[in-house]
């Protein structure tokens, strides 16, 4: 049957065409043009991305360099609350630290404000040549001889070590003083605390001494005081001398070593906390005091180390317009910050602490290059280190920059190997190739599987309609007849015997042909619903055919055909009784209703290797090899209603395949037009 193409159909095929087919197909094309220009275009999107990268790491470090600024700022503002004077220590104050700067110092107007103890202690060179040796010597000899009279003569390292420093000539001061100290620590571990204490008082009661000591030995004095103090467990005193040596170290006029005085007040202030007598009111004013003096001593300590950056950082007039002016030597960093980072004429001084400005950074810069991947990049500090990136053994830099405004880093960039690129490319150009084909694949299948499935159905309709208007033929002739010969008889029109037998016969024709036509309609669907009725049982598939020829073997023999039969005995075939007389039957009347006189009908059953075989063969009109697969579909007839001359319903075949099926068994056809054909059904082997 030809596949007529009605307005929907048109519709569907220019949708197709038009929705999916032709963008499909533009898209491809399109696509296939661009993945020519893949390799032009990777490199083109490296350029641009290595741009925006360079520029989005600036940015960062920028960022955040801006931000460590701000936080200087915040900080510095604190430092206007920070103590000034001992009274003022013990109070508790706000510190506020930032990641990144070891240390802030905050001036106004040319004055330093913070630190503040003393300040006015620095950019002053001390001079000691003028103090005079001699004098001093004198003085101390005379001390110690006072000293080494008092002694014990037992005490024999003592003795030894006084006649040492009475009859040695003295190489210089502070060897006498060493001395002093050396015979104040025998007694001390003697456990003489007083004789200690007497000696130690002996040294600090006098100032020249104490002006010419070494900070590093008026310290150790002092620190040997408190601890034979803390060993008498003299705690109130001890905690007196400490404010008194602070005090003094307040007021005093040079201070050089500020480390050694820091170790003394946090040794002394560590074990003042330690003491179990001390008030809660104390023990919170020396936390304070301890505090807030190592932040303040700290700091010192670094405007004296730094003192010539510092003055140099105040005193430079170029003061930058962001207001950042940075100043490096070594590992030191130091930044000032003035107008317009601050407000009027204040000034910071920060000092870089390197390792954790270092870290933020990096970490901005990591989280930018993550989001950047796939280009080549170094960032190499000032001593030639790769801190971030590396660099390619053999790729063109294409851009280099000084990136930190405290470091000197430089960030460079380079050219990607080609034929990274073009790898790179090869495996987006397969992925692209794979997806357009597998797109284009699944249109067209799935358009193929729906215009079969769109014309299946067509044909079924088709079919359906030309079965209903075949079947409804089928059944009216047969009625039109009865009921025709009926009417006759019934009027009495018709006397003779043999009329009124003849039209009988003629009705139960008529009726024998209906009650055909309906019972085939049964079977089918009977067939349709399944094989749940079957009965299923051993039988002998001769005596089945045999039953069925006999029965219609007259029709043949009337129409003028010559019949050949061969029904070998037991041929066992499993399966329902019904259903394989009507495959039978179907068969056995096809060949009738298909051949014209003269013509042949050979009917056989028989066994082969152990399977039952059934073959109708006929000498009839054929089937064209075009029409043999769609004979076996529900309701097919070949040609159509107008030039058919054979009657039927398009299902016997149908009928035919479907119990084949369901008896496992196979059916083959052998047909030419004109020349008659052979169906033949080979049945599974019982075992
Ligand atoms: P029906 O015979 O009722 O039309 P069938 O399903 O039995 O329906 O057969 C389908 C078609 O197959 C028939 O219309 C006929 O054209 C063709 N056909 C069946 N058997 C034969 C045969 N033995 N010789 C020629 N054509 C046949």
């Amino acid at each position: 049957m030809a596949i007529k193409f009605s307005k929907n159909n048109l519709l569907f095929f220019a949708l197709f065409a038009g929705g999916i087919v032709l963008p499909t197909a533009i898209l491809s094309f399109l696509s296939f043009r661009n993945i020519q220009n893949e390799i032009f275009l990777a490199q083109k999107t490296f350029d641009e991305n290595r741009t925006a990268f360079q520029k989005d790491v600036e940015e960062a470090v920028h960022r955040e360099q801006e931000k460590i600024y701000q936080e200087t700022k915040a900080a510095s503002l604190f430092l206007y609350e920070q103590p000034h004077s001992l009274l003022e220590f013990g109070n508790a104050t706000a510190f506020k630290d930032v990641n990144g700067i070891e240390a802030i110092f905050l001036y106004n107007d040319n004055r330093l404000v913070y630190p503040d103890i003393s300040s006015r202690h620095f950019y002053k060179t001390t001079d000691f040549s003028s103090v005079r040796a001699s004098a001093v010597e004198r003085q101390m000899f005379a001390d110690e001889q006072a000293l080494a009279k008092a002694k014990k003569a037992s005490d024999q390292a003592y003795m030894a070590r006084s006649f040492r420093m009475f009859h040695a000539p003295f190489e210089s001061t502070s060897d006498q003083v060493q001395n002093i100290l050396g015979m104040v620590r025998l007694a001390y571990r003697a456990g003489n605390y007083a004789e200690a204490l007497r000696l130690l008082r002996i040294l600090e009661q006098h100032p020249h001494l104490q002006g010419y000591l070494h900070a590093d030995l008026t310290r150790s004095v002092n620190l040997l005081h408190f601890e034979i103090l803390v060993k008498q467990k003299k705690h109130q005193e001890a905690e007196d001398y400490t404010l008194a040596v602070l005090t003094q170290f307040l007021q005093s006029e040079h201070i050089e070593d500020i480390s050694s005085s820091r170790f003394f007040f946090e040794e002394a202030f560590t074990q003042i906390l330690s003491f179990e007598d001390l008030s809660q009111e104390k023990r919170e004013a020396f936390w304070n005091l301890r505090s807030n003096f190592n932040h303040q001593l700290g700091y010192m300590d670094i405007l004296a180390k730094y003192k010539d950056h510092f003055s140099e950082l105040l005193e430079n007039e170029l003061t930058p317009k962001d207001g950042i002016l940075y100043s490096t030597d070594g590992p030191v960093t130091l930044f000032k910050m003035t107008y317009p980072q601050l407000s009027g004429n204040q000034v910071v001084i920060a000092k870089i602490d390197n390792e954790a400005y270092r870290n933020r950074l990096l970490e901005k810069i990591r989280a930018v290059a993550q989001s950047w991947k796939n280009i080549p990049f170094s960032i190499v500090d000032d001593k030639n280190e790769t801190i971030m990136g590396s660099i390619p053994d053999s790729a063109a830099v294409l851009s280099q920059t000084r990136i930190s405004d405290a470091f000197d880093w430089e960030f460079s960039l380079y050219e990607k190997d080609v034929k990274e690129i073009r790898q790179e490319s090869r495996q987006r150009m397969f992925l692209m190739y794979g997806l357009l084909s597998f797109s284009l694949i699944t249109v067209i299948l799935g358009s193929f599987f729906m215009l079969r499935f769109i014309t299946q159905e067509h044909k079924l309709l088709a079919m359906k309609a030309n079965f209903l208007s075949s079947v409804s033929h089928e059944l009216k002739t047969p009625l039109t007849s009865i009921k025709m010969f009926a009417e006759m008889m019934a009027r009495g029109r018709v006397q003779k015997t043999e009329k009124v037998q003849e039209y009988s016969a003629l009705i139960g024709k008529e009726a024998s042909r209906l009650e055909n036509l309906i019972g085939a309609i049964l079977n089918y669907t009977r067939m349709e619903h399944g094989t749940g009725a079957f009965k299923w049982e051993k039988l002998d598939f001769s005596i089945c055919a045999q039953k069925v020829f006999d029965a219609i073997e007259d029709i043949g023999v009337e129409k003028g055909l010559e019949f050949h039969t061969k029904f070998e005995p037991n041929v066992l075939v499993m399966g329902d009784y019904t259903a394989l007389y009507s495959l039978a039957q179907n068969l056995i009347e096809n060949a009738i209703k298909y051949t014209n006189a003269p013509g042949e009908i050979t009917v056989s059953v028989y066994s082969e290797d152990g399977r039952g075989v059934f073959s109708v063969a006929d000498t009839g009109v054929g089937i064209p090899l075009s029409e043999q697969k769609n004979i076996f579909n529900d309701f097919y007839r070949v040609g159509d209603e107008m030039t058919r001359s054979t009657k039927g319903s398009g299902l016997g075949l149908a009928i035919v395949k479907r119990v084949a099926e369901t008896h496992k068994a196979t059916i083959s056809l052998s047909s030419k037009p004109g020349k008659g054909s052979t169906f033949t059904i080979k049945f599974k082997k019982v075992d």
